[in-house]
């Protein structure tokens, strides 16, 4: 029972409410056990990285049960993670949030979102977003790719098999897209990784005329430097982004959500290939990051997923930018 409804009942036993306090005890009960009917406002941020503009575009999040997430700790441990960070201990929202970034080759975003029909009804809004943030997809000039997991490359295509992105150039690591895109490593895979195999030829076959492989640690374009980060999957890559000293690292998936994760470094959570190889890499990165003070985007990091990581015992905490923190 809600305190609220604890409340009501109090109220109503000893004849103390008023009529208008009760109504709003009421409402306030409806709303704990109604299903949130308001979402939040279109979600997008802006910052700058040096001369850089920099706009984050939420696609809405997955909720998914916190057991099974991490796999090699016991669930009550993860929990007491949480509960000490003021977060639900039974389910784990998992956000997405896509990099916009304006480059001298034009507008450019990392990673593609998971698309209109996505796999939960409260994903999938990065369309609107971009909308809201006056983000005219026809003027996406590039979409960058971490690596070929479904909310990742998803969002590449519309229903109807048309890019979403019609005129922007896809650049993907050759490692991983040359990986998932051969069917006969789908049986050794994880069990777990398995159906990410269907979703390649469809997210990638609008843009076969403009794809773009790219090797480790390949200068993409002026400014945006790709490295290898492997381990989440067989080729998953990060992306420094500089302007003059200002530097910025979108580290997609070396970790989800840094609680548990970032804080944790040893946890490993079900999604990732190759648990051992993606501790090393984002204890390697996190280390760098945060000695060499480098903004940070992450894709399932926290709205606004653009901040800061400082290093505390044993692991590192994200620390969200602020718009008024904002020169
Ligand atoms: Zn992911």
């Amino acid at each position: 029972m809600s305190i609220e409804r604890r409340g009501l009942l109090f109220a109503g036993a000893t004849g103390l409410a008023a009529p208008l306090l009760a109504q709003g005890l009421v409402r306030q009960a409806q709303a704990q056990t109604a299903p949130a009917a308001t979402p939040q406002a279109p979600g997008f941020y802006r910052h700058k990285v040096g001369g850089l503009n920099v706009t984050m575009v939420h696609d809405g999040y997955f909720q998914r049960p916190l057991e099974g997430f991490v796999v090699n700790k016991p669930l009550a441990e993860v929990q007491g993670v949480l509960r000490d960070n003021f977060m639900p201990t039974e389910t784990l929202r998992i956000p997405f949030t896509m990099t916009f970034v304006e480059t001298s080759r034009g507008l450019i975003c990392f990673d593609a979102g998971n698309g209109t029909l996505p796999a939960a009804a409260t994903a999938g809004k990065a369309i609107a977003n971009m909308a809201a943030a006056g983000i005219d997809r026809a003027r996406v000039a590039a979409v960058v790719i971490s690596h070929c997991h479904g909310d990742h490359i998803n969002g590449l295509a519309l229903p109807d098999g048309s890019a979403a992105f019609p005129n922007a150039e896809v650049l993907v690591p050759e490692r991983d897209y040359r990986f998932w895109s051969n069917m006969d490593n789908q049986a050794a895979a994880p069990q777990a990784q398995r159906a990410y195999f269907n979703n390649i030829a469809k997210a990638f076959t609008p843009y076969r005329s403009r794809l773009t492989q790219f090797g480790e640690s390949a200068q993409i374009m002026p400014g945006v430097r790709a490295e290898a980060a492997y381990g989440h999957t067989p080729g998953h890559t990060v992306f420094h982004i500089s302007d003059g000293n200002a530097q910025l690292m979108y580290i997609a998936d070396i970790t989800n959500r840094p609680v548990p994760l970032a804080l944790h470094p040893d946890y490993r959570i079900i999604f990732d290939f190759d648990a051992e190889a993606a501790e090393a890499t984002r204890r390697r990165l996190y280390d760098r990051i945060a000695t060499d003070r480098l903004a940070v985007t992450g894709y399932h990091f926290p709205f606004p997923a653009f901040g800061h990581m400082t290093k505390e015992a044993g692991g590192y905490r994200f620390n969200a930018a602020d718009w008024s923190s904002q020169v």
